[in-house]
């Protein structure tokens, strides 16, 4: 079953010396899972092919956008269309209205929006409209959440409960992160001896509503709510990152699902379906302190992007339209079920958590409920499962602690061979350690 990667790594080497680490994102350098990053000539539905003509199931999803599959007609119809037209104006055009109407009418938290050009963007811009709404400073994350590389979110927990901010990338001073906070995701406990100590200084709670950055981490019975609840009574601003969570849990966001307002939302990936686009929107009352309005500057040359707002448009259209999300669920229940039931037949310890159509597979036997027991996940074996699924035609993300996402694209077939690929692959991987 060897294969020959003589392009990919071809490509790969020669990248080396213009790309940093040959790549422009740090995780698809294959690092967390060693080997040869595949490089892509082309993708349809869920399929991907490299370079050097291996075909591929593909569960990464550009890490999320692709709800429908690579090359969706619908979308490549409406961008091309759009693309006739220009590609960019630097002044509003109506495929810019368009997507804002379907947001703010799919999220009813949402009652204005402005769109950036990447999730980064939007969540830097939410809390700065945060700070300046409530005059405070403190903002607190979760570990383990991603909310892009803000500087003053590049922050992950020590290992105690409650600890002071401290950078975990390097060029992020400490005066940056010291106004940042950062709580066990699912604790709250935690979260109320904060508010106890801190709350009146506390401008916002930034948090994934379901976790997908430390693999899928869903949020426990009460979590959301009992922060709704907090910052409510605290005077602190509650943002939902559903950067990944928006139109994936279904038509609208976590938000529609768990039945709970947050003040402000950040948006991204699938809304602009497969273009770079982020959004962050809210109560007017709170967008109005947004420049043009009020005194929150932010700007963008290519904000609203017509190709790009096209693209998500004609995503949301269609998954508004087919309301898909039933059949995408049970699709990854197949999954889901199949790839457990594989794992437990050959003895390899796993718990696979997963919300709606995105899931991980981790390399314990303890649940995952927070950064603390996601870590305990055994990153080494699951670089080998990573492998021996490569092999066999299935491409996951290449780390751990990555969500993976089945699309409307994915079919019975493709769940299936996925299951057997992975009963082959614990097969080698035995019972025993590493
Ligand atoms: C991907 C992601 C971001 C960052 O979005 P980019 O477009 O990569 O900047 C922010 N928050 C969450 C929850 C994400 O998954």
């Amino acid at each position: 079953m060897t294969t020959s990667d003589r392009r990919s790594e071809a490509l790969f080497r020669r990248a080396q010396r213009v790309l940093v680490g040959g790549v422009n994102s740090p995780v698809r350098a294959f690092k967390a899972v060693g080997g040869v990053p595949r490089w892509i000539a082309r993708g349809r539905g869920s399929a991907l092919w490299d370079v050097d003509g291996h075909r591929y199931v593909d569960y990464c999803g550009s890490w999320g956008p692709l709800i429908l599959g690579h090359a969706h007609p619908a979308v490549l119809k409406a961008v091309r269309s759009a693309l006739t037209r220009g590609a960019s104006f630097g002044a509003s055009s109506e495929p810019e209205l368009r997507l804002a109407e379907l947001i703010c009418e799919a999220l009813p938290s949402v009652e204005q929006i402005r769109f950036v050009s990447s999730g980064t963007e939007s969540v830097m811009s939410a809390i700065r409209l945060a700070r300046a709404a409530t005059q405070r400073d403190i903002i607190v994350k979760f570990a383990g959440c991603y909310h892009g590389h803000v500087d003053s979110l590049l922050v992950q927990v020590g290992s105690g409960a409650l600890t002071l901010g401290v950078p975990s990338s390097a060029g992020v001073p400490h005066a940056v992160t010291q106004a940042t906070r950062v709580l066990p995701y699912n604790d709250l406990t935690a979260a109320g001896q904060l508010f106890q100590k801190e709350g009146d200084r506390i401008a916002a709670v930034i948090v994934e509503p379901v976790a997908a950055n430390m693999g899928v981490v869903p949020p426990q019975p009460g979590f959301l709510e009992e922060l709704r609840a907090l910052t409510t009574r605290h005077g602190a601003l509650l943002i939902f990152d559903e950067v990944i969570t928006g139109f994936r849990l279904g038509f609208g966001g976590a938000q529609t699902q768990y039945r709970l307002a947050p003040d402000l939302t950040c948006l991204g990936k699938i809304i602009g379906g497969g273009f770079p686009v982020g959004a962050y929107g809210g109560h007017r009352t709170l967008m109005k302190w947004v420049a043009p309005l009020g005194p929150v500057y932010q700007a963008g040359t290519l904000s609203g992007n017509p190709i790009a707002m096209s693209a998500g448009l004609a995503t949301l259209t269609l998954l508004q339209r087919r309301a898909g999300y039933a059949r995408l669920e049970q699709l990854t229940r197949r999954l889901v079920e199949g790839v457990r039931t594989a794992a437990w037949s050959h003895g390899v310890p796993i718990r696979m958590n997963s919300v709606a159509s995105f899931f991980t597979v981790f390399f314990t036997q303890e649940p995952v409920v927070d950064e603390r027991t996601a870590r305990r996940a055994d990153a080494r074996r699951y670089a080998r499962f990573f492998q021996g699924m490569l092999k066999r035609g299935v491409y996951f993300p290449p780390s751990q602690f990555e969500a993976a996402f089945v699309s409307v694209a994915h079919t019975e077939q493709d769940i299936d061979r996925t299951i057997e690929a992975a009963r082959l692959t614990f097969a080698e991987l035995g019972t025993g350690r590493g």
